[in-house]
């Protein structure tokens, strides 16, 4: 058993993780890194089964752009990575009828106009100059994670993170949308009828803000529909690449990652805490946590009255797991040679949820880390409520959902499932066992209309020292977010040293 001491233990290598950690490394402080599996990543990972590899869960990254986190990090350190930017991202289809997801704004528009009524072209164009405004007023935050802080708005030249902002002036005339769903700004646009534009705004919500645009709110929903256009796609041979780069350069900086060690408990000691792992006891001054409420508590049963992880638990149980299709296909002639996505609404206005839409992701003719020469793999997800797991007739509920993703691979994405040669599934539970989240919640807190959004904290401090990171705080799900909130928490540590 080692014994090690460091400024900052970060406990998880998700996305969440990974951020703080190399931030840490990077403005100094001594940081050690704990995983429990023997890869870095979590939801956004690359493993390893039958010979073949596979994207865990998330398939398609933002950030990428230059002047955005990712892209920064990759050229600070000259990674040895290759970003793909694909001019189609996405082809969307409700039933057999397809659109092309494109990451051009000119492109991008063409097809949702293609969605829209000849007497309602005028209304979408001015919601989406609306949507643009608001757009562009948030994307920068995500760019520079910095401004979210005043310590680290000085720090990163406040004259021109300013002068950003102010560019953001332009949405103040939205405002009156604050706290409201999205399906309320189609209704004042008159667009609430225009089924095929709202089916795609449906399952772009699902996938972002992980709920309807009945639900969504409005604000978020309207720059969910940029990512397209944000620095969105992959990392040549998996998004783990990016993930074992990130732990790596931790070390590089003079930090520690320990991979295959869980953390199983985490007490106070003195001024700081020491954590018991499976290969270390780790003594720190701060703590990060990349952990879900619940797995939290079993580390640290003292943070079961915190009202704060109450709260956020419960949101928790009434979102949303994963069922998961995992496949290696043979390749054909026809497809692209990049990796290529396909997102399926079974028909229109259908819940976005049990095997009625689906996200497949297909990996690139040459990434022979995946596959060899001729065949390729794919990925296959839908979203399940958690709180199914409750119920005597889940295996069946879970099996029925699997039985119905693969029926509308056959009957939408008839190519795939003819040259599919072998698959394999995944549930909440598989999650729950991988990636140690209680009962597989891996969709993060429901992004629901409500002015409480704009009042969260930006960083989650839980007690004194222990922060928390990852897709249940601020600002929420997917690589991007969870990146940004992990940078913000090492900034924050770092200004209070
Ligand atoms: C099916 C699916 C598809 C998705 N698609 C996309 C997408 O296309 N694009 C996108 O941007 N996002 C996507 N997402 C969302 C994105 O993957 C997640 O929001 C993000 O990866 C979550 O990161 P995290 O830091 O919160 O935590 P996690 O990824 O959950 O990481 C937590 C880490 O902590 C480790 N851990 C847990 N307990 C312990 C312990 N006791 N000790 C040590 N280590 C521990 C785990 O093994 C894990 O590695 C998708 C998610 C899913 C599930």
């Amino acid at each position: 058993m080692q014994e090690i001491e460091c400024d900052v233990h970060v406990i998880g290598s998700g996305f969440g993780g990974l951020a703080s950690a190399l931030r840490l490394s990077e403005l100094g402080l001594r940081v050690c890194l704990s995983e429990r599996l023997n890869y870095a990543g979590g939801c956004a990972s690359t493993f390893s089964r039958f010979g073949y590899k596979f994207e865990s869960g998330a398939t398609l990254f933002s950030g990428f752009a230059p002047g955005q986190l990712f892209h920064h990090w990759i050229e600070r350190y000259q990674w040895d990575l290759n970003f793909i930017p694909h001019e189609e991202l996405i082809r969307f289809q409700i039933g057999v009828r397809s659109y092309s997801v494109q990451n051009t704004r000119s492109k991008l528009h063409e097809t949702l106009y293609a969605m829209v009524s000849p007497e309602n072209q005028r209304a979408l164009s001015r919601f989406l100059h609306a949507q643009k405004a608001i757009a562009d007023s948030f994307w920068p935050l995500f760019d520079n994670p910095k401004v979210f802080l005043l310590s680290g708005l000085m720090r990163s030249g406040a004259f021109a993170q300013a002068q950003k902002l102010l560019g953001a002036a332009s949405a103040i005339r939205y405002m009156k949308w604050l706290g409201k769903p999205l399906s309320k700004v189609l209704q004042s646009y008159k667009l609430e009828q225009e089924h095929e534009l709202v089916t795609y705004l449906d399952a772009l919500c699902q996938i972002t803000l992980q709920c309807s645009t009945q639900e969504a709110e409005a604000f978020f929903a309207m720059v969910a529909l940029d990512y397209p256009l944000r620095g969105t796609g992959h990392i040549h041979g998996g998004i783990g690449a990016l993930a074992n780069k990130m732990a790596e350069q931790v070390v590089l900086n003079d930090g520690v990652f320990l991979p295959v060690s869980e953390v199983r408990k985490l007490k106070r000691q003195g001024k700081g805490y020491v954590a018991q792992g499976r290969k270390a006891n780790v003594s720190s001054t701060h703590v990060v946590s990349n952990l879900v409420p619940q797995a939290l508590w079993s580390l640290r049963p003292e943070l079961g009255q915190n009202t704060e992880l109450q709260k956020m638990a419960r949101q928790l149980e009434q979102a949303w797991g994963a069922v998961m299709l995992y496949g290696v296909c043979e390749d054909d002639e026809s497809w692209a040679q990049e990796p290529f996505h396909i997102e399926i609404a079974e028909s229109l206005n259908v819940e976005m949820t049990y095997g009625r839409h689906i996200f497949i992701s297909v990996s690139g003719r040459d990434e022979g880390e995946k596959a060899e020469e001729g065949f390729r793999t794919f990925v296959v997800s839908t979203h399940i409520r958690i709180e199914d797991q409750n119920d005597d007739a889940y295996p069946q509920i879970v099996n029925e959902v699997q039985e119905r993703m693969w029926q509308n691979i056959e009957a939408f994405a008839p190519k795939l499932a003819a040259k599919a040669v072998q698959r394999f599934t995944g549930s909440p539970r598989t999650f729950e066992r991988f990636t140690g989240r209680p009962k597989g919640a891996v969709g993060g807190i429901p992004r629901r209309a409500g002015l409480h959004h704009y009042r969260a904290k930006r960083v989650t401090e839980l007690e004194d020292k222990h922060y928390m990171v990852g897709d249940s705080v601020f600002p929420g799900q997917s690589t991007l977010a969870t990146a940004v909130g992990g940078y913000l928490v090492a900034e924050k540590i770092a200004s209070r040293r």
